[in-house]
């Protein structure tokens, strides 16, 4: 018997999430909320979800940022905007040097002081 079985991945936005703060785009930006799911496929018809994968992506530069199981149960919860915002913050500064997370820090000062 011949079985073709393979895998499909499948990525769509599940809404808007929060509006925060870009490091990289240096400016307030929409967050949406986006899933990707992993299908196991029989003859080219997705049959199990496998695995699924939540994102926060920047509204004008795109930048993904994993969110793990968890937290994306959160996601869409003004309650809990805060702390993803916080998460966000720190996901974004974590693989800059100190030099470049004051400099960050200080335009975004400049650009729009905190409420
Ligand atoms: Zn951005």
């Amino acid at each position: 018997m011949f079985i073709m079985f393979g895998w499909v991945k499948e990525r769509k936005e599940v809404g808007q999430a929060l509006t925060c703060h870009c490091y990289r785009c240096q400016r307030t930006r929409m967050w949406e909320h986006w899933k990707e799911t992993e299908w196991v496929s029989f003859f080219t018809i997705k049959t199990i979800p496998f695995l699924s994968k939540s994102y926060l992506v920047c509204s004008a530069c795109r930048e993904p940022i994993a969110v793990d199981r968890a937290r994306s149960r959160f996601i869409g919860s003004v309650a809990s905007e805060q702390r993803l915002a916080a998460f966000l913050d720190e996901h974004q500064l974590a693989r800059k040097t100190p030099v470049q997370r004051s400099y960050l820090l200080a335009q975004r000062e400049q650009n729009q002081p905190r409420e």
